[in-house]
């Protein structure tokens, strides 16, 4: 038993966020990482020993997982910023979600290079120690990568890389959890014939991506609730206005027995902002007290286990409500109160930002003066407590 966390959190960010955008009608078009920084920094959060710099990843260490020619044609999309009618078709570049943009190979392997370092950093105070280390890393977390082609405003796919670089160092027992808006297609798929990744991804219900499971059938979501990708995935395809209460009713009769059951290595948490009630792309509607909640209970499971943990970005379309969100989430981490308001250099970062939907033409007043939300309770629907009833079913 370790009862006490041995080392302080890491926190790693990178500056080629700040002024990077997928474009101008992009959801990905808002500053994020960015904020989420500069609002710990102006709180008071951070000790800078405890910051680093993502690298870029090199191109060899992303052949861990990625098709080399795909590798290559995202560096040649980025360096002519235009791709062919078949570099679209074949890889997905350049088309709907994934648009060329100035830096697209730069921070994708960016986003790879942050996460492949949290896992080393926790990967080697663990063989050294046997005891827990966190990382909270802003930059990654795109669970829709595939092997070889983009998906889902995904280059690569930063977790899957983090998760091989922890088998690396022994950590092979894994447990996955993914609380982005999204299904976390692209990890469960990874790793659907390995017993030892249990991969757990809470995600609205009928939201992208939709697939056609016959041809000219309905259009159906990923990651439904009986969906197990050959046994160690579980799914939560939760209704919309997912709400604080129902958030915690599944964490806690579901997601947190089935981590333990699963006895893991290391523990890996996609913390994606979306399903925060103020996100653009999906309709949840939980509060930042829901991703605290989450964060927290994970910590205290690692450090119980003696484990390493890394927690990931995700989505998050609202710069606002993400920064606001991952900041308090590196809080939790470091087991700092951020209740209250913010500080005077905070809500100047905030009131900075510039978000070109309606609601940020005038945007209220809590969200630039604190950084936690007020709790949304409500009631536990029953096609809530329904997801939690079929995952915790014997197969
Ligand atoms: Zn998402």
């Amino acid at each position: 038993m370790h009862d006490v966390i041995s080392a302080a959190p890491i926190l790693i960010g990178s500056e080629i966020y700040r002024h990077s955008s997928f474009g101008p009608r992009h959801p990905l078009a808002v500053p994020r990482v960015s904020v989420a920084i500069d609002l710990v920094r102006t709180m008071g959060w951070l000790n800078e020993a405890c910051y680093r710099a993502a690298p870029v990843a090199e191109r060899e260490a992303v052949l861990r997982y990625h098709a080399a020619d795909y590798v290559d044609a995202l560096f040649a999309a980025e360096r002519d910023q235009a791709v062919s009618a078949g570099v679209q078709a074949r890889y997905r570049l350049g088309v709907g979600d994934n648009p060329v943009y100035p830096e697209m190979y730069r921070r994708s392997m960016t986003g790879a290079g942050g996460l492949m370092l949290a896992a080393r950093l926790t990967g080697q105070h663990w063989s050294r120690t046997g005891e827990t280390r966190i990382v909270h890393c802003l930059g990654g977390g795109t669970h829709h990568g595939r092997p070889d082609r983009a998906a889902g405003f995904c280059y690569l796919n930063d977790i899957v890389l983090a998760l091989m670089v922890w088998r690396e160092f022994g950590l092979r027992r894994i447990a996955y959890v993914d609380i982005d808006a999204h299904h976390g297609d692209g990890v469960q798929d990874a790793f659907a014939e390995d017993p030892d990744v249990l991969t757990l991804s809470i995600h609205e219900a009928m939201r992208w991506p939709l697939r056609r499971v016959e041809a000219g059938g309905d259009l159906r979501g990923s990651g439904l609730a009986g969906d197990r990708a050959g046994g160690a995935a579980r799914n939560f395809p939760v209704p919309a206005g997912l709400n604080d209460t129902e958030m915690r009713l599944l964490v806690d009769a579901a997601v947190l027995p089935l981590v333990r059951v699963h006895r893991p290595d290391a523990i890996f948490l996609q913390c994606g902002a979306d399903a925060l009630e103020e996100d653009p792309l999906s309709r949840l509607a939980l509060s930042n007290n829901a991703h605290i909640e989450v964060a927290s209970k994970l910590r205290d499971l690692a450090a119980e286990r003696g484990i390493p943990l890394i927690v990931s970005g995700g989505g998050g379309y609202n710069p606002y409500s993400v920064g606001r969100c991952w900041a308090c989430v590196w809080a939790a981490l470091n087991a700092i109160e951020s209740a209250g308001p913010a500080t005077q250099a905070a809500e100047a970062v905030l009131r900075r930002l510039h978000y070109p939907r309606a609601a940020g033409r005038n945007p209220p007043l809590h969200w630039l003066t604190t950084l936690r939300d007020a709790p949304r309770e409500g009631p536990v629907r029953d096609a809530v407590r329904y997801c939690a009833d079929q995952a915790m079913k014997r197969p």
